[in-house]
């Protein structure tokens, strides 16, 4: 059996796009070939905080996910400097956090258990479509595709091949991995609970110290044991041209628990001066008494999506990062997972009528629960980051919030949930 259908990489999004393949067109399976350039368990910079949409879509394909391991957040603090909105939900946890290693070998062990071929350590170089075929020029040989996946993530090489001059909405992402209890080197001792007591927060645009706010809002600690596994976005950078957010969760490494820290700015405010990263990240943690400079700093981009882009060109189509993540966050892990099953939709109704103009990919990703989710959340990531002041931002995340918190619920979670349900895949 030729593979003639190509994938190219095996994170989420081009392990996905397989396993909905085999699972709504069986018989497609031996013409599948994911071409990867690494060898799993392959390190991924990600935070790796796994959203419901993640956990409905992976039921949905008959997986476990409580087989990798995972720490979970009891709840989600969305904060304009140290207070604002919580989310959490009843008998469940707000967020899983996986680590990503082990999370995209387990989905490539599920995927070759249903007979999916990967093909590591091959590195795609080029992908040239032709009218009867896609030539795929690897370190490995030229493969030639009937259909070619591009799932090779936000700097892939298919995108950059098929759509050269496609505009770019790319966001700037810095992330550490810390113990829970900051080792204090100098000093060699253990700081008390970083997140417990006053932290004092600065206009970042005026780099004044404004204010001091109580971390614990309204009396609530944010140390006991329930928040001690909390997962935390602040967005007090905004107001200083970082259209993003600082993040600290829960995670694991090889069982011992640990913190990730990270900070994301999604360059929407790029048009005046981009500012480091660097200052107010390292100000977010020494606040909790850790001190940046002691941990390796990792940065990756992350290209999110607009309803502007292009997903395809006949024979080619885009899925993941590829195609572009959720822009308010950089969240792109459960993306990843439904654009895999819109792809894969896509691709055995082409093999069907024998058409590869992918003429209506566009459609299907927009109009699909999760590309409506994804137009609404890229167009709220403008607003929130254009209307960028102090003031707004306070009263958008700490005022406002029982409208956030229902609009969120609304439009920008539980997308998969439709999907699932939904007709307007096919
Ligand atoms: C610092 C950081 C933190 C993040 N945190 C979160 C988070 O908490 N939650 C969340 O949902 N999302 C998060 N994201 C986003 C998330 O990581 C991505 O959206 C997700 O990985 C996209 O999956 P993908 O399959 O499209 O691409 P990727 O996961 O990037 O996978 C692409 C695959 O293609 C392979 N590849 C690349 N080039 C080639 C080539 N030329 N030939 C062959 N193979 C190739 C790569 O090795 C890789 O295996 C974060 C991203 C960053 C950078």
């Amino acid at each position: 059996m030729p593979k003639d259908i190509l994938i190219t990489g095996s994170g989420p999004s081009g392990l996905s796009t397989a396993l909905h393949l085999v699972k709504i067109a069986p018989h497609l399976t031996d013409r599948i070939l994911i071409l990867e350039k690494e060898h799993h368990p392959r390190p991924k910079l990600c935070a790796g905080g796994l959203a419901a949409d993640a956990e409905i879509l992976l039921q949905r394909l008959g997986l476990d996910v409580n087989e990798v391991p995972h720490v979970d957040a009891s709840a989600a603090h969305l904060d304009f400097a140290g207070k604002g909105l919580t989310i959490s939900l009843p008998n469940t946890h707000a967020l899983r956090i996986i680590r990503r290693n082990e999370f995209d070998a387990w989905l490539a062990r599920k995927a070759r258990d249903k007979g999916i071929e990967i093909r590591e350590g091959v590195t795609v170089k080029n992908v040239q479509p032709h009218d009867d075929c896609v030539n795929v020029e690897t370190d490995a040989g030229t493969f030639t595709a009937q259909i070619v996946v591009g799932a090779d993530g936000s700097n892939g090489i298919t995108r950059r091949c098929i759509l050269p001059n496609e505009s770019i909405h790319t966001a700037r992402v810095l992330e550490v991995i810390a113990p829970t209890s900051n080792v204090i080197a100098s000093e060699g001792r253990v700081a008390p609970n970083p997140r417990k007591g006053r932290v004092a927060y600065r206009d970042q645009a005026k780099q004044l110290p404004i204010r001091q706010e109580i971390a614990s809002a309204k009396n609530t600690p944010r140390n006991d044991v329930h928040e001690s596994e909390g997962a935390y976005f602040d967005f007090f950078p905004v107001p200083s041209g970082i259209a993003g957010y600082t993040w600290d969760f829960p995670t694991q490494i090889n069982g011992e628990p640990m913190r990730c820290w990270g900070i994301y700015d999604t360059n929407i405010l790029s048009y005046k001066e981009r500012p480091a990263l660097k200052e107010p990240f390292a100000e977010e943690m020494s606040r909790h008494g850790y001190d940046l400079n002691q941990y390796e700093i990792k940065g990756h981009p992350i290209r999110w999506f607009s309803p502007f882009n292009q997903f395809a060109v006949p024979r080619v189509i885009l899925v993941g990062d590829a195609a572009g993540a959720d822009g308010i966050f950089g969240e792109g892990i459960s993306i990843a997972l439904g654009y895999g099953l819109v792809a894969a939709h896509a691709i055995r109704d082409a093999v069907e009528r024998n058409d590869f103009s992918f003429r209506d990919y566009r459609r299907r990703i927009l109009f699909s629960p999760l590309g409506q989710a994804l137009t609404i959340r890229t167009a709220i990531a403008h607003v929130l980051y254009h209307l960028h002041w102090a003031w707004f931002q306070k009263f958008f995340w700490r005022v406002f919030k029982p409208v956030v918190a229902g609009a969120a619920w609304l439009f920008v979670m539980n997308w998969a949930k439709r999907m699932v349900l939904s007709k307007s895949i096919d």
